[in-house]
C-alpha cells in the first residue's frame, strides 16, 4: 500500500504507515487465520456491514425532528438537497452574506420590501406568501410561518389518508422551499423573474411530475395524485 505525502503531515499518518507496511496479510491459504469485522456490540464476527462500519467511524449527531421532511422515499433529491441546507439555515442569504462582510444589497429581490433572511426567504416574503396560500384550504389551514411550523404541519396532520396527506404535505415543502431560491437566484444572476401564477404552476408541475414517476405500488401513487389534486381544489 502507498500512502500519499499529505497523509504523512501528521503523526497519526507517519503511525498509520508504519503498522500498514509492517503488518503481514493474512492468506487466504492459511486456515488459521480468518477475516473478522467489527459489530455494534463491539466484538467480532465474519459478516461485514457497511451501515455498522460507518456508525462505529462516525461521531452521531442528535436526532433531529425535519428530517423525515427532508428525507424520504418520494423525496426529489434536488428538492431535499435545497430544504436540508435551509433547515441547517445554511443558504448563503443575504443577511448572512453580510455578516460576513460582503457589501452586497440587503433588499429580497422577490419583494424589495425587507432584508433578506431565511425567515423571510422562504415564508415571510410576499410572494412565498402567495405560493404558500395556494395550497392551503383543504389540507393545511394557513401558510406556515416558518421551517419549524412547516415541520409540524408535514408531521402532525391527522384526518383521512394521514399517511399519504404528509407525503404530500413533505413533497409541496421541498419543492416550493427549492424553487423559491431557483426563483431568488434566477433574479439575482440573470435577471429573470416570474409572476407568482407562473411560479405556481412550475411547484405544481414538478409535483405532479415525480407523483406521476412513481410506480403504483409506491405508497398507493395513485391515491397521492388524487390527494395531491384535492390540495389544489381541482375536485371541488
Ligand atoms: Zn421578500
Amino acid at each position: 500500500m502507498v500512502i500519499g505525502t499529505s497523509l504523512q503531515r501528521s503523526d497519526n499518518a507517519v503511525t498509520l504507515q508504519i503498522v500498514l507496511s509492517t503488518t503481514v496479510v493474512p492468506s487466504a491459504t492459511d486456515a488459521t487465520n480468518t477475516y473478522l469485522w467489527k459489530s455494534y456490540t463491539g466484538g467480532f464476527g465474519a459478516t461485514f456491514s457497511s451501515s455498522v462500519t460507518w456508525n462505529i467511524l462516525r461521531q452521531p449527531s442528535p436526532t433531529v425532528e425535519w428530517h423525515e421532511v427532508v428525507w424520504f422515499r418520494e423525496e426529489i433529491s434536488r428538492c431535499s438537497f435545497i430544504t436540508w441546507l435551509s433547515m441547517l439555515r445554511r443558504r448563503p442569504t443575504k443577511d448572512r452574506l453580510i455578516s460576513w462582510g460582503l457589501a452586497v444589497p440587503d433588499m429580497c429581490v422577490l419583494c424589495s420590501s425587507q432584508v433578506e433572511s431565511h425567515q423571510h426567504l422562504f415564508f415571510e416574503c410576499s410572494y412565498a406568501g402567495a405560493i404558500w396560500s395556494k395550497f392551503c384550504g383543504r389540507f393545511i389551514i394557513s401558510p406556515p410561518s416558518d421551517l419549524s411550523a412547516a415541520v409540524s404541519m408535514c408531521l402532525n396532520y391527522q384526518g383521512t389518508y394521514s399517511l399519504q396527506v404528509r407525503v404530500v404535505m413533505k413533497l409541496i415543502v421541498q419543492v416550493i422551499v427549492y424553487f423559491l431560491w431557483r426563483e431568488r437566484n434566477g433574479q439575482i444572476f440573470r435577471e429573470i423573474s416570474h409572476q407568482p401564477m407562473v411560479f405556481f404552476k412550475m411547484v405544481d408541475q414538478q409535483i405532479r411530475d415525480i407523483l406521476l414517476s412513481l410506480s403504483p405500488g409506491q405508497n398507493d401513487a395513485h391515491s397521492l395524485l388524487e390527494l395531491y389534486f384535492w390540495f389544489i381544489d381541482l375536485f371541488s
